[in-house]
């Protein structure tokens, strides 16, 4: 069973407030019920020089020491997920930044009330999908296996784009 057009992927931080909270099992449910598929998952702590990188775009901004402080604050766990168009699905699962303004039923919504402590970080476009994931993950923690649900998750035509 080959789904050839699903094969989209993208990067999810569970940062450490939402692990600290015990948000992790909730946040991760929303993206398994939502009929995405998981192909990567670790546990780490976040180290500064992977950091600057991944938040090149923000490193020069006042706020950027607390944020990086705060992702080193106790371990985060990063996800890679697949499915078509995944990039944008999960985006809009995840709600804006400032998440007491994110709309209510998105994770960021529904979860946190904070700009920084936002609970998740979700790749913004494809080219930096591909590049966050490849920062994060070694090729061979990517996991390429057939989800047998995807026959009802999608309709044919969705599968073989
Ligand atoms: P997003 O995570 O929604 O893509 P950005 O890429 O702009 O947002 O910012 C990266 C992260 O930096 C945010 O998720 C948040 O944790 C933190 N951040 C962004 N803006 C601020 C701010 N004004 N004050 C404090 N932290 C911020």
């Amino acid at each position: 069973m080959e789904f050839t057009g699903v094969r989209e992927k993208t990067l999810v931080i569970i940062k450490p407030d939402a692990i600290q909270r015990g948000l992790f099992g909730q946040i991760t449910s929303r993206f398994e019920q939502k009929g995405l598929k998981l192909v990567g998952v670790k546990m780490t702590y976040l180290k500064q020089e992977i950091l600057r990188e991944h938040y090149v775009h923000i490193a020069d901004k006042p706020f950027y020491p607390a944020v990086e402080k705060f992702m080193m604050s106790s371990p985060a766990i990063v996800q890679c997920w697949e499915g078509l168009d995944v990039v944008n699905t999960v985006r809009l699962i995840t709600g804006i930044t400032k998440a007491r303004e994110a709309e209510a039923g998105s994770i960021r919504g529904d979860y946190a009330m904070s700009v920084a402590c936002n609970v998740i970080h979700a790749s913004d476009s494809i080219e930096n999908a591909e590049k966050e994931v490849a920062r994060f993950f070694a090729e061979g923690d990517i996991h390429d296996y057939d989800k047998t649900d995807y026959q009802h998750v999608y309709a044919e035509e969705e599968r073989n784009k």
